[in-house]
């Protein structure tokens, strides 16, 4: 993931219409609305609590953007009971009518794309030149097309004829796809709004209701999605957010009441909530981590493969779990690709999210370590830097910024990273074979296909893989053999709504997005019709 559209044009910017919640000043001299307190979403209104708090930082400056109530069990059973008592209600709306509803959604969605804009990039570090024009509207349009397919997502059942059922040949049976009950989704932080979009609007669209966990790094947008679905028409407790830290997330795996656990994240994690999930027999999505391949033949259009690279690398500041990190390049275009790329990547600007003209943003800041995403990143870096299997070829290095208030005080301790190139020699070092989420890319060349296919599969991951290529015939012979849930071919990381998306291996399983996340959220109920009498003549 992710870039749901390029071409999108800059919506009205008269759209200040405030959250309900008093005004904060973070940086860049802009001010809007955040609450200074988070609390979690249930039965349609926040919902206070006692005990534990937690701080969420701003990734960009270090400064403190509110104080967090993490959820209790209480608040857990509390969110799962609201979700329960409103899906009979939901559930027996017809599909037109939750889709007119998200829908709706949809369209507020857009209207408060600013500043949902900026909440995400306060939040989350990620530059407000995409947030604004992809990750928010990619929410909006996640919503709009489940809102389309609504009504015929739980009607899209068979029907079959069973002349040999031993019963009358006219006898038949027919499926029914019915809603689960009470979802959950567990996400990750590096986009926010689209990672929560991708699995509460089928998910609702299907007829069940939610509990969403949004990362304990970046809470604040999944609460605002919340309010615009309440201001959509969405009945209370259909949708309840529940935040807090690594500790709510195995409450929500562990719920009996829980029938379904879609989660992003690490594979580690992962791992552990297939786990835990097997003791009550949930049905689990996993979408995890990737260490992706992209290959530049020589046939490639060298401009557009540079380009493809750098949409694969620095976007979202290399925080992007489909990211193509390991770039095979052909012998005989290698050197051009590198000039390129490397003359066009100094002209980024790493700063500050919420200025308009940043590409690359800052490094996620978790509540409990301020900087342990990027010194974890860093530390790659300079194991790669010492091991002679690779040549740093460009930055290799934290960045620092100024941000209104001046260097040095309160609130300018922002995690920056340049975008950083290494050119490698072997497959198997750590940089190349590890998942690094920051922006750092391998280069690695390559002279035949076969080799370079085999090179490319030879992870444990399988998330997205790209073919950079004129060669028609070649383009989806390389597809074809790629070990991964998502292929593109001369692009990357382009993740319209109407696309599954999802991993082979280590990457995880179940699809998102398009009509095959309707598995995700359905159940099939099988209807067998006797159209004679029953045959009992084996017994007396
Ligand atoms: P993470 O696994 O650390 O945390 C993800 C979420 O799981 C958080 O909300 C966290 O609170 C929760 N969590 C942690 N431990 C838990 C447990 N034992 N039980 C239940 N929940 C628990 O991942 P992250 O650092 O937030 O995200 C980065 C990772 O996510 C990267 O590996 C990236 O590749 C992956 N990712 C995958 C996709 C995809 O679609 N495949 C998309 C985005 C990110």
């Amino acid at each position: 993931m992710l870039r749901t559209s390029l071409s999108r044009l800059s919506p009205p910017s008269s759209l200040l219409r405030p959250f309900s919640s008093s005004s904060t000043r973070l940086t860049s001299g802009k001010c809007f609305p955040i609450p200074s307190k988070t609390q979690s979403w249930i039965d349609g209104k926040y919902h206070g609590q006692s005990g534990e708090e937690m701080s969420n930082f701003s990734p960009g400056t270090g400064a403190l953007i509110s104080t967090v109530e993490v959820a209790t069990q209480a608040t857990i059973d509390a969110a799962v009971a609201s979700a329960q008592a409103a899906f009979p209600a939901w559930s027996a709306l017809s599909g037109a009518e939750r889709g007119r509803i998200l829908t709706r959604a949809a369209v507020l969605i857009r209207e408060y794309n600013s500043e949902m804009s900026l909440l995400e990039s306060v939040d989350a570090g990620i530059p407000v030149s995409e947030t604004e024009f992809v990750q928010v509207l990619g929410g909006a349009d996640c919503f709009e097309y489940y809102g389309g397919l609504a009504s015929n997502a739980c009607v899209t059942g068979q029907m079959m004829d069973t002349p040999h059922a031993g019963g009358h040949k006219d006898s038949f049976c027919y499926t029914r796809r019915e809603p689960l009950g009470v979802c959950a989704g567990i996400g990750a932080w590096n986009y926010p709004v689209l990672v929560m979009s991708w699995k509460v609007a089928p998910a609702l669209a299907c007829g069940n209701t939610f509990v969403y966990k949004p990362s304990e790094c970046t809470p604040l947008t999944a609460l605002k999605i919340a309010e615009i679905l309440k201001e959509a028409g969405l009945p209370d407790g259909v949708f309840n957010v529940v935040v807090g830290d690594r500790t709510t997330g195995p409450m929500l795996t562990r719920h009996s009441d829980v029938k379904k656990l879609s989660f992003t994240g690490s594979t580690e994690t992962g791992i552990r909530i297939v786990k835990e999930a097997a003791e009550t027999l949930k049905k689990v999505t996993m979408e995890l981590g990737g260490k992706s391949p992209l290959l530049v033949f020589e046939d490639a259009d060298v401009d557009n493969a540079v380009g493809a690279a750098m949409m694969s690398n620095w976007y979202t500041q290399g925080e992007i779990c489909s990211n193509a990190t390991r770039v095979f390049v052909h012998k005989s275009v290698k050197e051009e690709f590198v000039r390129k790329l490397v003359e066009r990547t100094k002209q980024l600007k790493v700063g500050d999210p919420l200025d308009p003209l940043t590409h690359v943003g800052a490094m996620i800041m978790p509540p409990d370590n301020k900087t342990g995403h990027m010194d974890r990143v860093i530390g790659y870096i300079e194991r790669a830097k010492a091991d002679p299997r690779n040549k740093l070829i460009l930055g290799g290095n934290t960045h620092t910024i100024e941000v209104a208030g001046g260097k040095g005080g309160s609130g300018n301790e922002g995690c920056y990273v340049e975008p950083t190139i290494f050119e490698c020699t072997d497959d198997n070092s750590e940089l190349v074979k590890e998942e690094v989420f920051g922006p750092v890319m391998s280069i690695l060349e390559f002279e035949d296909e076969a080799d370079a296919v085999e090179r490319a599969n030879d992870t444990i991951y399988g998330l997205g893989a790209g073919i950079m290529t004129n060669n028609l015939a070649r383009a989806h012979r390389v597809a074809k053999q790629f070990q991964s849930g998502n292929v593109w071919i001369n692009n990357y990381n382009l993740t319209p709504s109407e696309m599954p998306f999802g991993g082979y291996g280590m990457s995880g399983y179940g699809r998102e997005c398009g009509t095959y996340a309707i598995d995700n959220y359905t159940q099939i109920k099988n209807v067998y019709v006797e159209m004679g009498d029953v045959d009992s003549s084996c017994y007396p």
